[in-house]
């Protein structure tokens, strides 16, 4: 789309999980060297012990063990123990705040990815696959940044440098040591095979129970306003047994290869015995050799486990990574850092045309003035594209071609920022969050004094509401939600868009909680809320906009006509049928047949 960059997008498609890692792992440098510093070293220390024996042994063979010879290489096998021990909890100390501080970047990083992406694509994700990523994939990268990189390297090194040193005692007794890993891995290697395929649809089964459950809480209302609960519980249901399927399945398929392995891998003993007793019987290992190395094969084992644990978590902390890495990357709508130079609050849209899905577009080269401090009103068949003009207005997309600009300016031309203070948008369903209606207010203007945000709660008539209840502006709204009509709650909103006081409102007039009194109140709350504005109203009911100084007809996302109330009634067919169904002659307009669709009112 148009004005759209993609962050990263050649170096997202390139770079691996664990590079990607690394890069997240940056963030906390220092620490994490510090950390993989001291794995190191405690991997050091880990060794001395094992050569202490090996001293020991060797003195005892050749008839001069002594307390006082053995004494020291005691000590120091004791110290370097608990040296090594301390090593390694200082260092998963240091991975694990590293770790966690990353997550939190992690999750600051993605909340600010979501509002600079444009609302489209934010909209776009199920609030299953946002949740799923936010919370769960994300801390599935606390694994591999608080155990893989320092403990892995650990597990690692250590291997090598047990091997290094088998290697360097009999390089025949190395192999014969090391022979069960490749054994055990090619045993494993069959449920390798398909590992991939498998593990993706692991996670997209996954996936999809995290949806489904979603959807089920999300949606509990109408299940039980509907008396669903059989149907939608049977959705869950199924959900759930076939991701207890798919797993039991894939876990049936591979335990045999994975308990061989388990098995095999630890073996070091089974060659280093018989091969160290043959090389001693020929005379080309000594015994403290041969007893040095029954000492590295049996340390050998705990490391090598520790690593082939990792490698079978490496899939999930590569899907965990990508998942977090697609959301970090999503595109981000372009915005200049300086403020423009906006003259005035007029919108002009020009030969603007806009598909929410590529190829399929909405919005066919529509040019439209909106006058600073007018009135104008946007009518015409429901999906006829009103509600996307009017999005276009606040760049919660961004135009496929032609342009939208205010005060002379390019909408994609301004920061962000300053576009949200030009422009209020009050729709029907504006979200009210889980706080008091005082700092729901509050929120069109971060600062407000109290004072301002009563009276501008006054301005949208919701004092006397308000103060009806127990603890007035300082009801939580989900406490007073069963208190609260959707009238109540639009004006709640509308009070949030007069404390913001931006110059241009763009209004989607209710279409529900019309009752009489309601609808009077939500009438004079709009008219103190437009006083000297530009105001965009998307028109439902068109005796709410007789008044507007210029009315644009949309009909199939083109203007098909504009100009006042009675010029239109007058000169175009669509506006006065849209009319007379409005006051009431449906039998007319049934009779006449309507154009583009349902007529929306
Ligand atoms: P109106 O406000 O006049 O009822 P809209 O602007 O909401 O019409 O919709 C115009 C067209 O765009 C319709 O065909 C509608 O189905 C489509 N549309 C609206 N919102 C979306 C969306 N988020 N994704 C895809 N298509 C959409």
């Amino acid at each position: 789309m148009a004005g759209q960059k993609v962050l990263g997008e050649a170096a997202a498609g390139s770079r691996s999980w664990f590079a990607t890692l690394l890069s997240y792992s940056s963030r906390c440098r220092v620490k994490m060297l510090l950390s993989l510093g001291l794995s190191i070293m405690s991997v050091g220390a880990g060794f001395v012990p094992f050569y202490a024996v090996y001293r020991i042994m060797a003195l005892g063979i050749k008839g001069e063990l002594t307390w006082s010879v053995a004494t020291p290489w005691l000590c120091l096998s004791a110290g370097a123990y608990v040296a090594s021990k301390l090593l390694f909890g200082a260092s998963t100390l240091l991975s694990h705040i590293s770790a966690y501080t990353i997550l939190e970047i992690l999750r600051r990083d993605f909340i600010s990815k979501l509002m600079r992406a444009s609302l489209g694509t934010v909209q776009g994700k199920s609030i299953g696959a946002v949740k799923n990523v936010f919370l769960d994939r994300i801390e599935g990268i606390e694994v591999p940044l608080a155990h893989v990189i320092p403990e892995l390297t650990g597990s690692l090194l250590l291997v090598v440098g047990l091997a290094a040193w088998l290697v360097a005692i009999d390089w025949r007794i190395a192999i014969a040591a090391l022979a069960c890993v490749p054994l055990g891995l090619l045993v494993f290697a069959p449920s390798l095979k398909e590992y991939n395929a498998r593990y993706a649809a692991y996670m997209a089964e996954s996936n999809h129970v995290n949806s489904v459950i979603v959807e089920y809480i999300e949606g509990i209302q109408v299940v039980k306003a509907f008396n669903q609960a059989t149907d939608s519980y049977e959705k869950y249901a199924d959900a759930v047994r076939s991701f207890k399927e798919y797993t039991m399945d894939w876990f049936k398929s591979t335990w045999v290869g994975m308990n061989l392995m388990a098995s095999i891998m630890p073996t070091t003993l089974l060659g280093v015995l018989p091969t160290g007793l043959a090389l001693y019987l020929i005379g080309e290992l000594t015994p403290d050799a041969l007893a040095m190395c029954v000492i590295l094969a049996l340390a050998i084992v705990d490391p090598i486990m520790r690593f082939t644990a990792f490698v079978n978590e490496m899939k999930s902390m590569e899907y965990a990574v990508a998942d977090t890495r697609e959301f970090l990357d999503l595109p981000e709508l372009a915005e200049p850092s300086s403020r423009a130079r906006v003259v005035g609050s007029s919108v002009s849209f020009d030969d603007v045309r806009f598909a929410y899905e590529a190829g399929e577009e909405v919005i066919h080269g529509v040019s439209l003035e909106v006058p600073e401090g007018s009135f104008t009103a946007l009518v015409g068949p429901s999906g006829s594209g009103k509600s996307t003009l009017a999005r276009l207005i606040a760049r919660h997309w961004d135009v496929c071609s032609g342009s939208v600009s205010i005060g002379g300016v390019d909408v994609r031309a301004m920061p962000l920022g300053q576009l949200s203070e030009l422009v209020s948008f009050v729709s029907q369903d504006n979200y009210l969050f889980d706080t008091t209606i005082r700092d729901n207010i509050r929120l069109g203007k971060p600062g407000a004094t109290d004072e301002e945000v009563i009276a501008a709660a006054r301005a949208a008539s919701c004092d006397e509401f308000v103060l009806r209840l127990p603890k007035g502006y300082d009801t939580p709204v989900g406490e007073a939600g069963g208190e609260l009509s959707g009238g109540e709650r639009q004006r709640i909103s509308i009070a949030r868009a007069i404390l913001k006081d931006a110059p241009i409102v763009l209004l989607d007039e209710a279409t529900a909680f019309t009752d009489p009194e309601n609808e009077d109140k939500i009438q004079r709350s709009i008219s103190r809320l437009s006083a000297g504005k530009t105001l965009v109203v998307i028109a439902h009911r068109l005796s709410t906009i007789t008044a507007a100084d210029n009315i644009a007809v949309i009909d199939g996302g083109r203007v098909v006509a504009q100009g006042k109330h009675d010029e239109l009634l007058a000169q175009c067919p669509l506006y006065a049928r849209m009319w007379r169904a409005h006051i009431g002659a449906r039998a007319w307009a049934a009779g006449t047949g309507s154009k583009g669709g349902g007529i929306d009112d």
